[in-house]
């Protein structure tokens, strides 16, 4: 019988044959699964060469499973690849501390993506946006065309907006299609369309196109979620206003805004990669969003609730699929993603969105009590144990060596490996 809950304590002292296991009975893995995630290696050479031009070899980076969320209702077991320690257990932890008060809430505006067409050379760009915009049933048909297989499930050309971009060299003509790619992220597919549309537009205006190409700042396809933790679960309310503060700082000063909404990607980005999605879009589209209003700002709020609860939430945009690009080829991502059995590409989202907030919410309850050093360096020290040479037990033993010297350092571990053998 398989426990569909995510609510695993301890998960971390466990084998890792039994983590996957576990993780295997919870999400009702097939063998095909299970072997493929019990080959630390990924992809064979013939797939790399496949996927990427001038292909060497291949770089491992661990995937993590974090416990404890809820989302939308639904227990979930979340993969992550990252190759900094303390975040899959951070999520687990900020997961674990909202869990009893519902988890996280989430919504999705859409799954519509923008294609960019620049049009140049216009003496007239008013009477030319007005012409582009006359032809949107038009411009609908030929974008359609392009894709009948996404029209067919129930996505393809949404709308027709014209801007005038005022630049040193003039005023182009910027023409968005927007486009609903449904379980792709789209790229691809909106960019075929803008290819294709580009010398009509050129055509009807007497003006020259030039780049044709999606939007990252995919800001009709933004993801929100948010969850409370009740003050007492937290650790009180000095804590819960220290993190209300640690936000406020976050909000009103770039220089924090930049390491905040970093710490939320570390979540954000290693969903999407271990699910074979495309992290950079990603990252593009979260700190334009995050600079929407002209100011760079936490891509988070956090506020007491009126029973004086700390109330967290997230808005990004989130361009994931669950077809296309790497998603549907990659045999470990495959394998990742029946672990999370997202229904659509809006779903993977919104758990995703869920990871950034509860890691947003480790970082900050961290930094904002004992600092960040403390979580982060124990975990540290094995790497640096590892790294000075350090194999099995000795990589905890030197590692709790470091730690009580205050010496989390490779030459302390060199010192304390020397120590250890000597014994
Ligand atoms: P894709 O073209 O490989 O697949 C999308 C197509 O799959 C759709 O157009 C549709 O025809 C079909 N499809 C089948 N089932 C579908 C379903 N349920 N929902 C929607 N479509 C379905 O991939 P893509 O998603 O268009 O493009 C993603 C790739 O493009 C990624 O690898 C990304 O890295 C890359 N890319 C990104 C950028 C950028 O972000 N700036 C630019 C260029 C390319």
């Amino acid at each position: 019988m398989s426990e569909k809950t995510s609510r695993i304590s301890g998960f971390h002292t466990w084998s890792v044959e039994d983590r996957i296991a576990r993780v295997a009975d919870f999400a009702g893995l097939g063998e095909g699964e299970r072997t493929q995630l019990a080959a630390p290696s990924n992809i064979g050479a013939e797939l790399g060469d496949h996927m990427i031009e001038n292909f060497i070899t291949t770089i491992a980076i661990p995937v993590g499973v974090a416990t404890n969320l809820k989302v939308d209702g639904r227990d979930v077991l979340v993969p992550m690849a990252t190759e900094e320690s303390s975040v899959v257990a951070a999520v687990g932890n900020s997961a674990r501390q909202c869990y009893e008060s519902g988890g996280f809430t989430t919504s999705m505006s859409g799954t519509e993506m923008i294609a960019q067409i620049q049009l140049l050379d216009v003496p007239d760009p008013h009477r030319a946006r007005l012409v582009i915009l006359e032809r949107q049933a038009e411009i609908a048909e030929i974008c359609n065309a392009c894709d009948p297989v996404l029209v067919r499930l129930g996505g393809g050309f949404r709308g027709l907006e014209v801007r005038l971009v005022d630049t040193p060299t003039g005023t182009m003509v910027v023409t968005h299609i927007i486009v609903d790619t449904r379980d792709a992220m789209g790229a691809n597919a909106v960019n075929t369309m803008a290819e294709r549309l580009a010398p009509d537009i050129a055509r009807w205006t007497g003006g020259t196109t030039l780049l044709r190409i999606l939007s990252n700042l995919a800001d009709r396809r933004v993801v929100r979620a948010r969850a409370t933790w009740t003050a007492e679960a937290i650790g009180g309310e000095k804590v819960r206003d220290a993190m209300v503060a640690a936000y406020q700082f976050a909000d009103n000063d770039p220089y924090r805004a930049a390491t905040h909404n970093k710490g939320i990607m570390n979540g954000i980005s290693a969903v999407v990669l271990a699910t074979g999605n495309d992290t950079r879009a990603v990252e593009a589209g979260a700190h334009a969003y995050a600079a929407r209003t002209g100011r760079y700002r936490s891509l988070t709020t956090w506020e007491v609730t009126a029973e004086g609860h700390l109330a967290g939430a997230i808005e990004l945009p989130l361009a994931v699929g669950l077809v296309g690009g790497a998603v549907k080829i990659h045999p470990t991502a495959r394998a990742l993603l029946a672990i999370l059995k997202p229904g659509s590409a809006e779903e993977l989202a919104r758990v995703i969105a869920s990871v950034g907030l509860a890691q947003n919410f480790g970082a900050m309850k961290a930094l904002a009590t004992d600092g960040i050093q403390k979580g982060h360096m124990s975990l540290h020290a094995h790497n640096i144990a590892f790294a000075a040479g350090a194999v099995g037990e000795e990589v905890g033993e030197v590692a709790r060596r470091i730690i009580a010297a205050k010496a989390i350092n490779e030459e302390a571990a060199g010192r304390a490996l020397a120590d250890l053998r000597g014994q």
